[in-house]
Order: structure tokens, then sequence, then C-alpha cells
């Protein structure tokens, strides 16, 4: 059954044995963990050590009093004691990502005057009291696992020194584990998204683990057993934790038991299904993986009627349908126009920060393989032909995914010189000068603006991330902080949309503000409410605010969205061939890889059951 449900009471523990006994009955261990989101609570009586609002929070919270401080203590003591009789074989209590515990040890939320606020010895008071007594009633054979702010990334927050102190006496009271935790939720660096080298972190766990003779587990942007085994075999850590690559591919720890690590679905760092779906109160799931947190609509039953289904199109949907289809028992061939499979996702893996999407692609083509899909590149399915190979019995079925076009607009001068498509420049590498005017501000226009003026190597070498970021990674400074030294832009880039209101409202919860950040600080202009009038060799001319102006630039990249390419399904249906059409070719708006993963997926499925029936 499905299961949620806080731990309060001794009906939820009950409640919770349902997970307990499951993961146990797998051969599992877990441990739940202990979370009081203190000022981050969205509710209008939140609580924190002091009256004082995060500027990610509508509410501000109430001071807690003496009596009230101690009363949260006896709170985490009486869920650790319900998540014992839950079956849990242990807890985390959770002291960063600037929750409650952390706005206690950090000055910066901390303005009390009392035996919990002031100096570092009371500011800490509050997690050693919570541990020391948490561990006092609960067995020693009870993990106690205490998650710490490793480097909080915020003015006023923890220096490395009383990192390593914090982290020496939540030994001494009695945690078993130290899990890190990087940054806090309202912090100005990122901390998880995909621009963030893999395992950028391990500098501020490295100065954890020199402090204490516990176990210590790394986080974060921590996804392929290479990086995991790096931070183990170098002693940086004894352990590491995962969330989102377990999304991605919950046979990640087996597949590396296995020797079978090319087969991981990675996690690309996106947040797109799994964050973004949380913070937008819709249930998370994963783009590379559209089954998890669904698992119980899915099933794996193979077709009991398999069939020769010809496939054409390489993109995120045509792979997502053919791996589905051929995991099920179908014979699948997969026709590709192009000289690799991946359609758009070709493009994104060009942009600086989505250097992960390679690895997609990477256990696509893998994937494909192992189940026996025949993939042909370079080929360009002709209408006639594939109807007369249907019709002679060669496939029993054809799906199309053919994928998108980006849209010209109608608008005079869009087929000057100095005009190039987004397509041009990501995948062609199309020469762009260093005056560029942007028509759009979609997600393909913020990344191509993100392209034309970022440094690429920002999120592949952590010292150039902590540099450009203001990242003290001597860990001297309260907070880990130091002023950022931004690169110089590179070219002089405007971005223009015709609706009103700010550019990138519909870029990604928990990534949009990176990519503005980035954005902002190469001094990219954005324009709204355009609207525009030709294009020549001056440049973009364009109406705003009643005023006519001309952006004087060397090139114009159009990122004006995408029509679908489905000539070949037309022509299909008018030979009368009775064809699927999946992806963009069917829906060209709002397209993103989730949607066409998803749908590919999907289909294979519906179709699979039907031949069993
Ligand atoms: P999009 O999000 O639909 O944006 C298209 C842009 O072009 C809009 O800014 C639109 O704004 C403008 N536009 C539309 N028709 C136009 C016309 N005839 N003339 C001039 N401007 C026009 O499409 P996209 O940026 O190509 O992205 C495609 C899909 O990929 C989207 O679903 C997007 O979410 C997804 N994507 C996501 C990410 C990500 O990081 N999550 C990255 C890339 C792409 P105005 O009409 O106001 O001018
Ligand atoms: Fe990783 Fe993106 Fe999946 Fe989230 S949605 S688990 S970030 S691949």
């Amino acid at each position: 059954k499905p299961f949620a449900g806080t731990l309060a009471t001794q009906a939820a523990a009950r409640r919770h044995q349902v997970v307990t006994r499951a993961v146990h009955d797998a051969g599992g261990r877990i441990a739940m963990q202990i979370l009081h989101t203190g000022r981050y609570a969205y509710h209008p009586l939140a609580v924190a050590p002091t009256r004082l609002r995060s500027p990610i929070s509508p509410f501000t919270p109430f001071e807690l009093s003496a009596r009230g401080v101690e009363r949260q203590i006896r709170a985490f003591v009486r869920c650790a004691t319900l998540a014992r009789e839950a079956g849990y074989d242990g807890v985390e209590i959770m002291g960063s990502e600037g929750y409650l515990i952390n706005e206690f040890t950090a000055a910066l939320t901390n303005h009390r005057d009392d035996e919990f606020g002031g100096d570092f010895d009371r500011r800490v008071r509050f997690p050693l009291e919570i541990v020391k007594a948490v561990r006092a009633r609960v067995s020693r054979d009870f993990m106690v696992v205490y998650r710490i702010s490793s480097i909080d990334l915020m003015e006023g927050g923890m220096t490395g020194a009383e990192v390593a102190e914090l982290a020496r006496r939540v030994q001494s009271a009695g945690a078993d584990l130290l899990n890190v935790g990087v940054g806090w939720h309202e912090s100005a660096v990122p901390t998880m998204a995909a621009n963030v080298p893999r395992a950028a972190w391990r500098h501020a766990v490295r100065n954890i683990k020199q402090a204490v003779t516990i176990p210590v587990m790394a986080s974060n942007r921590i996804n392929t057993p290479e990086v995991a085994e790096d931070l183990l075999a170098s002693g940086t850590a004894d352990l590491v934790s995962m969330a989102r690559p377990l999304l991605a591919d919950p046979a990640f720890a087996n597949k590396t038991r296995e020797g079978r690590a090319d087969e991981i679905n990675t996690c690309i760092g996106c947040n797109q299904a799994c964050l973004d779906h949380i913070f937008t109160e819709r249930v998370a799931t994963c783009l590379v993986n559209p089954r998890a947190g669904r698992e119980l609509d899915w099933d794996d039953h193979p077709a009991a009627v398999p069939q020769r289904v010809v496939v054409v199109g390489g993109g995120a949907a045509g792979m997502a349908f053919s791996l589905e289809a051929a995991r099920r028992g179908h014979a699948v061939t997969l026709l590709e126009a192009g000289p690799e499979l991946g359609g758009q996702l070709n493009l994104a893996k060009q942009v600086p920060g989505k250097q992960e999407f390679h690895d997609m692609l990477r256990h696509f083509r893998v994937a494909l393989a192992r189940a026996g899909v025949q993939v042909q590149l370079g080929v360009k399915a002709q209408a006639p032909e594939l109807a007369a190979r249907i019709q002679a019995g060669e496939f029993d079925a054809v799906v199309v995914a053919t994928g998108v076009t980006p849209r010209t607009p109608d608008l005079d001068g869009a087929h000057h010189p100095k005009v190039v498509s987004y397509a041009d420049v990501l995948g062609q590498g199309a020469p762009v000068g260093q005056r560029v005017a942007i028509v759009g501000a979609g997600g393909i226009g913020f990344d191509v603006a993100e392209y034309l003026v970022c440094q690429s190597d920002e999120s592949t070498q952590p010292a150039r991330f902590m540099q450009i970021w203001g990242v003290d990674d001597t860990l001297q400074t309260p907070g880990g902080l130091q002023p950022a030294q931004a690169p110089a832009p590179t070219r002089q880039v405007q971005m223009f949309q015709r609706k009103p209101g700010t550019l990138g409202k519909h870029l990604g919860k928990s990534t949009g503000w990176i990519l503005k950040a980035k954005l902002r600080r190469a001094q990219v202009e954005m324009t709204a409410g355009v609207t525009y009038q030709r294009i020549d060799d001056a440049g973009l001319h364009y109406q705003v605010d009643g005023e006519t102006r001309v952006a004087q630039v060397d090139t114009v990249v159009m990122c004006a969205g995408q029509q679908s390419q489905c000539s070949l399904y037309d022509e299909l249906v008018a030979l009368g061939v009775q064809a699927h059409l999946i992806g963009g070719a069917q829906e060209a708006a709002e397209l993103d890889a989730l949607r066409a993963i998803q749908q590919g997926m999907q289909l294979a499925s519906e179709w699979s059951q039907a031949a069993t029936q």
C-alpha cells in the first residue's frame, strides 16, 4: 500500500512498520531522519531560535522560549523512541541545511542571550543536548546519526574550525556516525545542481573526517560508483550517501557490485522531476526514470505476442520506447537519421553544466544494446520504402518519433545571414559573433545564453567553481564564503521575449535562480514585452514601451520554440500504414525530456499489455 505519514504517535509508529518490515524482509537496514524545519516551516506558527524571517519563507517564526527549547529536545527524543517502536534501525538527527538545529548553531540566526545562544558553546548546546538525550533513551545497537552542516555557505555561518569542534562534541555526546550536509536552502551558492562539479564538497567532508574517529558519510553530487569509490579510497569519507541517484536507478548498488556500472541510469542532477516536483506540490519522480515514485503504476509483464517493431527517430522518446518494448520481448529496430542517438539531448549536452547528459546517453546506448535493439544510424526512413517493408510483413508496427525542428518566426529578415537557430549553435557549432541577440527566452534561450557567456570548466573543476561562486575552500571564513571572482563576460548578450514580465519565470524552481545568477554576472541584458520588427545589417529592430530600438548585434540566435516534425507520419498514414506518433513529433509545445521518455515508455507498456490479451 502507498505509505505516507509523520511519526508523532504510537499509531503512526505502527503504520511506519509497513516500511521497516519491507526493508528488513529485503535484507536491508533503515534509519529515519528526524527533521524540524525551524523557520523554513511553511506555516504561520513556525518557531526558531530568534524571530528572524528567512528570505525564502513568507512566515516570520516565533522565538522559542527556554521552555520551548526544552520541549523541542524532548520531542526529538520522543520521535527517536517512536522510530525504535516503528522498527527503524536508527535515526538521523537533521542538523544541517539551515533547518532548526542549524539555525541554533549559526550566529546569523541565533541572537539569543540565554543558555542556547550567544557564544559558540551556547549555540551548539541545543544539538548536543538532543544527541545526548536521544543516546540515553535508545539502546547501543540503535544507530544515532547526526547530519552536520559542513559548510553553511551563509554570511554569519560557522567557520571550518567551529564545524570541526561541533563534530568532536557530537561524537562525545554519543553519535555513531556523521552525515555531511552542505549549505542552507537559502544559500546563494548551488550545492547539488548539475552545475556543481561531482564530489565538489570533499574539502568540507575532509575537515570533519579529520576531527573525529566515528565514521563520516559524504553526500551531494555523488552520482557514479567511480566518484563514490574515489571518496572512499582517498580516505575523504568512510561512507557515501545518495538519494537522487537511487531514484534514477534503484539497482545502482547491485549493478556496481556485479561489475555492470556502465548499465547504471545516472542521475543527471537536473532536479526537474524530483525536487522541482516537490517544490510545486507534485509527486516526486525522476526525469531519467519515470517509474520512480510510481512503481505500483507499472508492471514488467513480457508481451504474450512479441511483435517486430520499427521505430523511426532515436531521440529521447524513440529510445525510451525502444528500450521498454525490447525489455518486454518485442523485436525492435531503431532507425536514426543522424550519426548518433540522442536527438535534442545531443544539444543539451553542449551546455555548460549539462555535461551529465553524456551519461544519460551512455546509459541509453548500453541498455539498448543489452536489450537487443537493432540500432541503425545514418538511416533516413522514407515513407514509401517503409510502407512497403511493413506491407511485406517485415515489421508488424511502426512508431514515429521524429522529434522537432526549431521554429523560424515569421519576421522580416528571419533568413538574414546573421541569423542562426539554437540547433545551428549547439548542434553544428555555428560561428557566433561578440554581440548577440537571443530571440525567445524559454529553457533553450537560457541554455544558449549560458553556452555563449559562461566558462565551460566551472561545472567540472571544483577550484574554478569555488572561485566563481565565492566559496572559501580553506573554510576559514564564517559560513565558508569569500568574495566571488566572476570571469569577465566573453560576449555581450541580449535576450528578448514578447511576453511582459520577468524572463525565466518558468525555469525550474530549484535551478532557475542559478542560471539567472550566472547570466546576471555575465551582464546579459533581458528585455520583455517586445515587438520584433525586422533583422537587417544593423541588427535586431524591435519596439518596447512604444519606443523603437535596435540591438546592434553580429548574430541573432533564434530560440523561438519548436514545431513537430511529423511529415513521415503523415505520409505513412496517407499510404495506409497505421503508425504510432510519440514525443515532439506528436506535440512540440512544452516538450521536455521527462515527457518524451514517459510517453515512450508508456506506449511500450500499454502496447505490451494489449499484446498479452
Ligand atoms: P519554449 O519554452 O516554448 O520557449 C520559446 C520562446 O520563444 C518563448 O520565450 C517565446 O516567448 C518565444 N516564441 C515563441 N514563438 C515565437 C515566435 N513566433 N516569435 C518569436 N518568439 C517566439 O521553448 P524552448 O525554449 O525551445 O524549450 C523547449 C522545451 O524544452 C520547453 O518545454 C522547455 O521547458 C524545455 N527545456 C527545459 C530546459 C530546462 O533546463 N529545464 C532547458 C531547455 C529546454 P514569447 O512568445 O513571449 O516571445
Ligand atoms: Fe536526478 Fe534529475 Fe532524476 Fe532528480 S529528476 S533524480 S536530479 S535525474
